[in-house]
């Protein structure tokens, strides 16, 4: 088997870049255009980046991306960390000493603190999707819940206007293709080719017309 070689690939419109491992140059051109979401004319560059070989098939930890002058956002907060982070840190009033960026798989943060946060919330929303599948259960047995949407860390009703924070896509006894329980809301929204089966299934409540 051939060796895999690091190739830096980049598009000019974002100013994206990534590393990718492959044996030649048009392959990691190929898959590095796939990645950044370009077609092939639109790589601006794809060239050797012996530098990171040793970490084949990849991926390169982004700490160690940042070492050689690539900069990323903290996946919680936003802030750019790159080497100059403790100058900026400084400049803010901030003590630099506050903030190690740490990473964990795909996602880096500017500091444990962020880190802590990001987890917190993804427990929280965890929590809440399973609170509105036990609330959803109980108001609908017999249901098939095909898919569960939880915005933010706790159940609350949508906003007119603002998308559906919390909601529960399912088939009732009957249903093709379903519909949809919104949190907060008591109507349900159903599919149009499943309004007659809705009515059998739930006489005393009103179809809305999906959203
Ligand atoms: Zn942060």
């Amino acid at each position: 088997m051939k060796k895999l070689k690091a190739y830096e690939v980049r598009e000019p419109d974002e100013g994206h870049s990534c590393i990718i491992f492959a044996t030649n140059n048009a392959t990691a051109h190929r898959e590095g255009a796939n990645e950044l979401n370009v077609d092939w004319e639109g790589v601006e560059h794809c060239r050797r980046a012996a530098q990171f070989d040793t970490y084949a098939p990849g991926p390169v930890p982004s700490l160690v991306l940042i070492e050689h002058g690539w900069w990323f956002e903290c996946h919680q907060c936003g802030r750019k960390i790159d080497e100059y982070m403790s100058c900026e840190l400084e400049h803010e009033g901030l003590d630099p000493s506050d903030f190690t960026p740490c990473e964990t798989g795909q996602m880096i943060f500017c500091c444990a603190a962020c880190q802590a946060q990001f987890y917190a919330k993804r427990r929280a929303n965890k929590a809440a999707k399973v609170a509105l599948i036990e609330l959803f259960e109980a108001k609908f047995p017999n249901c098939t819940i095909k898919d569960i949407h939880v915005y933010g860390a706790k159940l609350e009703p949508s906003e007119k206007g603002h998308g559906s924070k919390c909601s529960v896509s399912f088939l009732f006894p009957g249903a093709k293709y379903g519909a949809t329980f919104e949190y907060g809301n008591s109507d349900l929204y159903v599919a149009n080719g499943d309004v007659e089966a809705f009515r059998e299934w739930a006489p005393t409540l009103s179809p809305l017309a999906p959203a």
